[in-house]
């Protein structure tokens, strides 16, 4: 501000130094993690809201560096995108998540999908469909298996390579769904344009239901929407019974959220899941 005086001028200096110092820090340690094997999943069971039944998992990954400590994706993710290190990142994560639903299928686990995030970026890249491809071959897994969760940000683009590539992964037999749905753009055109086959309603507007009017009316024009033009729909961050039994009675039969479990390690979620479900 104006008011700053030549030492509060120098403090700002400092401080604007201190976050590219950081930023650099995290970025040269990032360049590394993949091969370094920094990086874990963590596994968020979707369920079935009416019976409590596990119907697949989320992968979300997760960070662990000696010098920089244990991280969400929220502090690396964007930088990662920056620095382009998002592709050789996504291709583990898919690699990674892929073998874990075979390996836990191996093990008698009734779980039939495993859901993967995918940037903006690494939507992008040539890599995409090659990682994909070769992800399913190596775990032995059909395509209806894997699910990708795009954001609205790779849809709004109508670009022929985004066409290209959604037709080639629906070829494969690959989910693709669109996260945060309803948080960002309003055109919704590419719903029809595009072979998407889900919605992930954003948790932003499961925290105000059953009580927010305005959050309740845009869970219901997105449950409108979705049976319009077939679409299935998965409720994200469902964390109360009383928001459960809203969403049923909209008729969302699926969902994930804290209600259930938060992200698991994989030997957790099979303990878990491996007798049945939990209610
Ligand atoms: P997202 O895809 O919307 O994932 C859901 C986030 O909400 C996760 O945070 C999850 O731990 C959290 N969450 C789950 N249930 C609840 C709930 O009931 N209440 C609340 N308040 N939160 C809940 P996380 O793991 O920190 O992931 C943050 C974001 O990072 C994800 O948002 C996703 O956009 C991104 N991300 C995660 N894993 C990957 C990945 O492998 N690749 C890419 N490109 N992005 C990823
Ligand atoms: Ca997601
Ligand atoms: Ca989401």
């Amino acid at each position: 501000s104006k008011r700053r005086g030549r030492n509060g001028w120098q403090a700002f200096t400092a401080e604007l130094a201190e976050q590219q110092l950081q930023r650099l820090q995290l970025e040269t340690h990032l360049r590394r993690a993949v091969y370094n094997d920094e990086f874990h999943l963590v596994y968020q069971p979707q369920v079935d809201l009416g019976s409590g039944r596990l119907v697949g998992s989320e992968a979300l990954i997760r960070w662990r560096n000696r010098s920089l400590g244990e991280m969400r994706p929220d502090r690396f993710i964007d930088h990662a995108e920056t620095t382009g290190d998002i592709v050789g990142i996504g291709r583990w994560v898919l690699r990674e998540g892929c073998r874990q639903l075979r390996q836990w299928r191996d093990a008698g686990l009734a779980i039939d999908r495993i859901a993967i995030n995918v940037s903006y970026r690494q939507f992008l890249s040539e890599d995409l469909i090659q990682s994909v491809r070769e992800a399913l071959d190596q775990s032995d897994l059909p395509g209806h298996m894997l699910e990708l969760e795009f954001t609205e940000r790779v849809l709004i683009e109508d670009d022929p390579d985004t066409h290209r590539a959604f037709d080639e992964l629906r070829g494969m037999g690959v989910q693709l769904s669109i996260d945060d749905f309803g948080e960002g753009y309003s055109a919704l055109n590419y719903l029809r344009r595009l072979p998407i086959s889900g919605l992930k309603l954003s948790q932003l507007f499961i925290q105000g239901v059953p009580d927010n009017h305005s959050d309740v009316a845009v869970c219901q024009a997105v449950t409108g929407i979705a049976s319009s033009l077939g679409l299935q729909v998965v409720a994200e961050g469902v964390e109360t019974p009383a928001q459960r039994d809203f969403l049923l009675q909209l008729g969302i039969t699926t969902g994930q959220g804290f209600l259930y479990a938060p992200g698991l390690p994989p030997d957790q979620f099979l303990q878990r899941y491996r007798a049945g479900a939990p209610d």
